[in-house]
């Protein structure tokens, strides 16, 4: 299979909503050695490297005979909000932009990839390896020093990641390299500032991820004591260090219209009731403002969030 024209097909996921990046397949070894190396490092607490395994995928995905091509991309997403309604009264509730879609919206950059194939004959496949390594290796992406990837320009971090396999020739020439912090961290402090919980650290770049809100939001634990409940301001994550940061300041966040839950809705919700037994429009409510996940988890965090 001839090698495509990668500037146009780039091109065409750009017209998609994909800002991407291609690199061989067989930079997945280094992803996977990478990986490993910061787990055994133990700097970093977390899953072990066999755990991993059962988090990311570093097995390539059916439907795609023979990987030759990976192709790594980021959108923009939207800030999203839930109106929940309690005896009668409203309270907003926000949610951090990569969490609506998280199941659909990477699907996008394998079907516009495919699109984009579709001349060559190429398959193209949705792949699910370590996103952030691989788009900072890629040089898609930056690492700030909250741990949060950033496409600089017109997404900030206000993205989502996805990648897709292509059995398509890869470039030549791709790029691939050490990941790169922004220059900008050298100089600025203002998430530290900014951060509630002191996760990220004046004497290391790397955040300490156990300090980490986000982390703990999405963890089923109960909150450990030194979480004060204060903190939290989203239905899940945290916004503080993304806010604050000046890499976002030029970024056009929009905000999606908020998804208003009645009485009957926001008790259900409250209560943790398991999808199945929510009515199909409080289903895909909660799917359009992120909130489609461990119903226990969420309501847990709604909870404090409303003070309840
Ligand atoms: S997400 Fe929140 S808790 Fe985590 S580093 Fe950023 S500001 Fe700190
Ligand atoms: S707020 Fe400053 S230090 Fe933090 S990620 Fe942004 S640029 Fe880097």
């Amino acid at each position: 299979m001839a090698t495509p024209d990668w500037n146009a097909v780039l091109d065409d996921l750009a017209a998609a909503g994909w800002t991407a990046r291609v690199v061989r397949a067989t930079r997945m070894d280094d992803i996977r050695d990478r990986v490993a190396g910061v787990l055994a490092s133990g700097e970093l607490p977390g899953p072990t490297a066999a755990e991993l395994e059962g988090v990311v995928a570093f097995a390539w995905p059916a439907g795609v005979t023979e990987p030759r091509a990976v192709v790594v991309g980021a959108t923009a997403r939207p800030l999203t909000r839930a109106t929940l309604t309690l005896d009668g009264e409203t309270r907003e509730v926000v949610v951090p932009p990569h969490y609506a879609g998280y199941r659909t919206v990477p699907d996008g950059l394998a079907a516009a990839l495919s699109a984009a194939l579709a001349p060559s004959g190429a398959s193209a496949a949705r792949f699910e390896p370590p996103l952030k390594t691989l788009a900072a290796c890629a040089g898609l992406a930056r690492y700030g020093r909250n741990n949060i990837a950033y496409v600089q320009g017109s997404l900030g971090s206000y993205l989502m990641l996805a990648a897709a396999v292509t059995d398509a020739a890869p470039p030549a020439d791709d790029v691939w390299g050490e990941p790169q912090q922004l220059d900008r961290c050298e100089r600025c402090s203002a998430c530290l500032r900014a951060c509630p919980s002191g996760a990220i650290r004046a004497d290391r770049f790397l955040l300490q991820t156990d300090r980490c809100l986000t982390g703990v939001n999405e963890d089923e634990a109960p909150f450990p004591d030194w979480v004060d409940p204060a903190w939290h301001h989203c239905a899940v994550g945290c916004l503080r260090c993304q806010q604050a940061c000046p890499e976002n300041a030029g970024v056009d966040l929009v905000v999606a219209p908020a998804e208003v839950f009645d009485d009957d809705e926001t008790a259900a919700v409250l209560a943790a009731t398991p999808a199945e037994e929510l009515g199909a429009a409080t289903r895909d409510k909660l799917c359009r403002c992120g909130l489609d996940y461990s119903p226990t988890l969420i309501a847990r965090n709604l909870r404090v969030l409303l003070g309840r």
